[in-house]
């Protein structure tokens, strides 16, 4: 007898009482395409968990894949057997010999109050079942090499050992949709997986300024976003065409303030399109103090620009912890590509690192620039991006 079904637990959506659809619907439609790789494999829905059948599906590859889903709290390979109490001791029996521990325990949980024998009862029963049936064994109920889980549900019982930890956090789509602004850098992917964590859907937007800044750059872009929609769902990502407008603030804005004003541009071009898109947020991948433009006054000015809200998931962080994020999700080795981004390349020699938000109104003011961004809408670019199923099979072969 071996693994049937993988029991996956939601932790923190059990806590949410009648609203819990909508964490438990995103949730089972990510699980439904994370294993479509494995035809045989299903998946049932339950009220405070997830089963998924394996019908003969290798179970590993089942687990890695699952273990990135957001919303997961812990995931476990089981054994189901009928709700019969020698059906159960065979299985028990069976999970026991798979580890060969030298002490054990049986915890029962009984939610089909029909079953005929207690929680207590069962551990009683299948304890002593396990004890005759093997050699040099005994039990410890303080800190036994091995736990045998008993759950005695309405139409079965599903018997687990080892607890898997989940990517916890939320179901992505549970909370909203966010535009992030992407560049090919390490920290803005890095607040996209984030915001993902908290159940929340990306789209992206990226500023490309042709040919200041190549192809190969926008490649990066996407690959990135190919990463980003792996841990979350397929997203479109905008392509803004930039470089009309940044040589215009190139030409007509004093250097010291260009970098403020080409930020308060997407800013204001992203919240046109995620008013379009119909998306309620911006993120960002900024972290206070990082560069001139992240200083607390950079902040300040380029917030000024929109209404909307911006989510900042590193604001706080320093850079090594971001590093090891974005090493840890996959996507550092992509994000250390060589390529300019358009913010690079137009840089000035000396950003003023504390702007004043009268000042860059002012400067603003004096040159046209509705025209120029009415003409970015009305060309952007979106490509569909879907998340590769074998992506991180394909990652390990590569390193
Ligand atoms: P990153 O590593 O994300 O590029 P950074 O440390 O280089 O960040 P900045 O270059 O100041 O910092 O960018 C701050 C934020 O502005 C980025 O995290 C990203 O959200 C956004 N951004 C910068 N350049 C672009 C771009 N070309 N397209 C879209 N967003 C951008
Ligand atoms: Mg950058």
């Amino acid at each position: 007898m071996n693994y049937d079904h993988i029991v996956i637990r939601y932790g923190e959506l059990s806590l949410k009482g009648r609203n819990r659809k909508l964490f438990t619907t995103p949730l089972h439609k990510t699980v439904i395409r994370a294993i479509k790789d494995f035809p045989n494999a299903r998946v049932q829905k339950k009220r405070d968990r997830m089963y998924i059948e394996l019908n003969g599906e290798n179970p590993e590859p089942i687990l890695e894949r699952c273990k990135d889903i957001f919303g997961i709290q812990s995931l476990s390979l089981a054994i189901k057997a009928d709700n019969d109490v020698e059906k159960i001791k065979d299985s028990a029996l069976t999970l026991l010999k798979k580890s060969n521990p030298t002490t054990f325990k049986i915890t029962t949980k009984r939610s089909n109050k029909e079953f005929p024998l207690d929680s207590q009862q069962m551990n009683q029963v299948l304890g002593g079942h396990l004890l005759v049936h093997t050699e040099n064994i005994t039990v410890d109920v303080h800190n036994p090499d091995l736990e045998i889980t008993v759950d005695i549900r309405e139409k079965a019982t599903y018997l687990t050992s080892e607890k898997v930890l989940g990517a916890g956090g939320l179901p992505v789509g549970s909370a909203g949709k966010t535009l992030l602004l992407l560049s090919g850098g390490i920290d803005s992917p890095v607040a996209g997986y984030l915001a993902m964590k908290r159940g929340i859907e990306l789209e992206a937007i990226h500023f490309h300024s042709p040919p200041y800044t190549s192809e190969r750059a926008k490649e990066k872009v996407l690959d990135l976003a190919e990463r980003l929609a792996y841990y979350g769902t397929s997203m479109k990502v905008h392509i803004i065409p930039f470089t009309a407008l940044q040589q215009k603030i190139h030409r007509e804005i004093p250097h010291g303030y260009s970098m403020t004003v080409m930020r308060r541009m997407m800013m204001r071009i992203s919240e046109e399109v995620a008013k379009k898109e119909e998306i309620l947020s911006l993120t960002t991948g900024e972290s206070l103090g990082q560069v001139a433009s992240q200083t607390m006054e950079s902040m300040h000015a380029i917030n000024a620009v929109t209404n909307y809200p911006v989510i900042r998931p590193l604001v706080t962080m320093d850079k090594d912890e971001i590093i090891r994020i974005s090493e840890r999700i996959n996507m550092y080795d992509i994000s250390i590509r060589p390529y300019e981004d358009c913010c690079t390349v137009f840089v000035p020699k000396s950003p003023k690192t504390k702007p004043r938000l009268e000042k860059v109104e002012q400067f603003e003011s004096a040159v046209e620039f509705e025209q120029d961004i009415e003409e970015i809408l009305a060309n952007i670019e979106t490509i569909h991006i879907t998340p590769q199923m074998k992506q991180k099979d394909e990652m390990e072969d590569l390193l």
